[in-house]
């Protein structure tokens, strides 16, 4: 397919690197593409606590009723509506990898991974250096977590064994566009002070943990820096709970007498899950990423949102008529934080993403004073 069918560019510009420009006319709710991941990982606390998800594309093993077992500790194993949960038809498909029993949500999902990076990620034994760097990584990395060292593994692994190493490295170059600086104050934000000096570490931990030929340009210093401000900036993440997959489809199927029921079940279970695990366990998703989302710039007052379809498939959806020439943009921020100051905005993009936000919103309000929203304190670094 060409470009021009699929009704979009990546341009270069000056100031912005890579952009997406629209190459027809989109109506809102239009789709202007959807995408699998590049590489994708599940959180590695998400996995400690027991979230059973398909080793590869992060759709749930665990039924609904296993779910807010293990989430409550047991104190609830009862629940409503059990025929709304979608894992259940699913179960007969479920297959592990027979060496490290890792599972998966069908043979594909076990056969794409195995041949895609698993094959060198496999690790039969709990002793092992790959286990002693995830183990590293959860020191220096608490939830709620946004990235993943395993994820940056797989993307080594997915180079190694790409029929064509040297376009898989170009790949992940295009991905990695920003100076050594920008890198820095990147990971720098990422880690925390506190954990800088161990990035070496991490940096060791990857090279004892796997064989790398064809992509150890990734592995110098610099190189693994840049590869660590990639997965911090540019992961998306992915993956829906059981949880919410059930209520959706209850919300969607259930009478209104069965909803008072329903609600009232979530919000003690709700209740309970948090005195039991913390509400920062709650999440079974993972990180990605995504060729060509990467390309799409923020803006404050965006033309485009990404959206899950199923667990990691990627839509890019208008939500505003998009026209030839135009480029399209997406907000890195929550919807309710593009309502803070310019000033509130701007200090976010500096800090997480390395740019000074010069969109339409930020043209026109660059004559407001340089007011903090008040509740910026949500804004700061989450980690
Ligand atoms: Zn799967
Ligand atoms: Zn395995
Ligand atoms: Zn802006």
């Amino acid at each position: 397919m060409s470009s021009v069918e699929k009704g979009y560019i990546i341009t270069h510009d000056p100031v912005k690197g890579k952009c997406l420009v629209a190459t027809k006319f989109y109506e809102p709710d239009d789709l202007i593409f959807d995408e699998e991941p590049f590489v994708s990982c599940q959180f590695s606390w998400n996995n400690l606590y027991g979230y059973r998800a398909c080793n590869h594309c992060l759709c749930p093993l665990e039924s609904i009723s296993e779910n807010i077992t293990r989430l409550t500790n047991a104190m609830i194993t009862e629940v409503p509506f059990e025929d709304h949960c979608p894992v259940n038809n699913l179960v007969q498909n479920f297959v592990q990898c027979e060496s490290c029993k890792v599972w998966y949500c069908s043979r594909k999902c076990l056969e794409t991974a195995y041949n895609r990076y698993h094959q060198l990620l496999c690790r039969p034994d709990g002793n092992d250096p790959l286990h002693d760097l995830e183990e590293l990584w959860r020191t220096m990395h608490y939830p709620p977590e946004s990235h993943n060292i395993m994820l940056l593994c797989r993307l080594l692994a997915t180079i190694e064994l790409s029929p064509s190493p040297q376009q898989a490295n170009q790949t992940v170059s295009n991905f990695c566009h920003r100076t050594e600086n920008e890198n820095e104050k990147l990971v720098h934000k990422m880690l925390g002070e506190k954990f800088i000096e161990q990035i070496e570490q991490l940096r060791f931990g990857v090279l004892k943990s796997m064989s790398v030929r064809e992509s150890s340009q990734w592995l110098t210093p610099s190189g693994f820096k840049s590869l660590l401000a990639l997965i911090g900036t540019n992961g998306q993440g992915v993956g829906t709970s059981i949880f919410q997959q059930w209520s959706n489809r209850c919300k969607k199927n259930l009478s209104s007498d069965e909803m008072l029921l329903f609600d009232n079940f979530v919000e003690n279970a709700y209740e309970v899950m948090e005195q039991v695990v913390g509400i920062d366990y709650l999440d079974n998703e993972g990180s990605a990423l995504f060729q060509e989302h990467s390309s799409i710039n923020h803006s404050c007052y965006p033309n485009a949102a990404s959206v899950f379809d199923g667990n990691h498939v990627l839509k890019l959806i208008a939500v505003r008529a998009i026209e030839p020439g135009d480029e399209i943009n997406t907000s890195y921020m929550a919807p309710c934080e593009l309502d803070h100051s310019r000033h509130t905005r701007q200090k976010y993009l500096r800090e997480n993403y390395v740019f000074t936000c010069q969109c339409i919103k930020c043209e026109l309000q660059s004559n407001d004073p340089d007011i903090t929203t008040d509740d910026d304190s949500e804004m700061e670094d989450g980690n």
